[in-house]
């Protein structure tokens, strides 16, 4: 308990000298994430989506390739909030943005994050978009929507100290959110119950912001210790330069035995955290369409293309009720550390 406290105060005194870098799941977490809450979904939706499935699991990295590959600045904001930047633990968080930008400013806001005001925006103009029963935007509208919810069940974008680099634990938020899923995601039971109603969505997305921000010390304490208790070179695989070999994005690459053990210290929080951001993405997709007057979505998809998609969603099905979510062909952000079979 005493290192936890300590721990934690030392986040906090660090916390206004810290950058706001905005990264998110990779791309493995996100297209999970799009594609296990289209078969969470009832069968009218579920086919609507489904006849769009491609699209839909590609553009769950949409909201980041805006980031990284076009630039846009305005981007960046909606996919994190760092709390103790609205003090967060001394006073009630503004309700909307407009209330936010009045209370610290607009810069200050920009700087600090937007993420869950950006959600109640999304179901806003996902709901009107479902009303106009215009096909192109409610899949955009859903996918993107499904990316910020993921990043708000990932801990480290509720904090100033998104990549562990408050706590001498840099490179920590890839290696959570994308590594360790990468290695040992298909061993995980994804399977969410069916939708439900969420009468206040923004309630909703604050109890999820809470919930990730108390996991904060209980993902970053453990990894901390371990980093104590081992060399580097247990630690990552090693470049011919002696330094820790990095991935295309330039995060460094754990070793299969420090990520096993992490994992097990987590306790299952990847999983869970996975689990609860399928189910919400379902859950507001849903609450959109309910918003919306419950459109008919078979008179905006084509009949013969759910057909033709019928036998792989059929398979999809068959595997989702195992937990399992096949078919992304997600195209892996980490080498393979994983020993070789015998
Ligand atoms: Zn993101």
């Amino acid at each position: 308990m005493g290192r936890v406290v300590l721990f934690a105060a030392c986040l906090f005194s660090a916390v206004f000298c810290s950058t706001s870098e905005a990264w998110a799941w990779g791309a493995w977490g996100h297209e999970h994430i799009n594609k296990g809450a289209v078969l969470a979904l009832p069968s009218g939706m579920r086919t609507f989506f489904y006849n769009h499935i491609d699209y839909m699991v590609r553009e769950a990295t949409g909201p980041d390739l805006r980031i990284y590959t076009l630039g846009d600045k305005a981007e960046k904001p909606r996919h994190y909030i760092n709390l103790e930047k609205y003090d967060y633990l001394n006073k009630p968080l503004p309700k909307t943005i407009e209330e936010a930008v009045s209370r610290y400013g607009n810069a200050h806001v920009q700087e600090a994050g937007t993420l869950p005001w950006h959600i109640q925006d999304m179901m806003g103009r996902l709901t009107a978009a479902f009303k106009k029963g215009r096909r192109s935007e409610i899949l955009l509208l859903a996918a993107d929507l499904g990316h910020y919810i993921g990043d708000a069940h990932m801990p480290l974008h509720t904090t100033v100290n998104h990549d562990g680099q408050i706590t001498g634990q840099e490179g920590i938020h890839a290696f959570w959110e994308c590594q360790l899923p990468e290695i040992f995601g298909s061993k995980y039971n994804l399977h969410v119950s069916e939708v439900h109603y969420v009468k206040d969505v923004a309630k909703a997305t604050w109890t999820i912001i809470d919930s990730s921000y108390a996991q904060v010390t209980k993902l970053l304490l453990p990894e901390h210790k371990m980093k104590l208790d081992n060399p580097l070179d247990k630690q990552y695989i090693m470049g011919a330069d002696g330094a820790p070999q990095k991935n295309f994005f330039g995060a460094p690459v754990h070793t299969y035995q420090y990520a096993h053990v992490y994992h097990e210290l987590l306790g299952g929080m990847v999983e869970r955290q996975m689990r609860a951001a399928i189910q919400f993405t379902a859950d507001c997709w849903y609450t959109a369409w309910v918003n919306a007057g419950k459109p008919d979505l078979s008179a905006i998809t084509s009949e013969s293309l759910a057909e033709a998609v019928h036998p792989a969603m059929r398979a999809d099905m068959k595997a989702w009720k195992n937990g399992k979510i096949r078919g992304c062909h997600t195209q892996k952000e980490f080498p393979d550390v994983r020993p070789a079979e015998k």
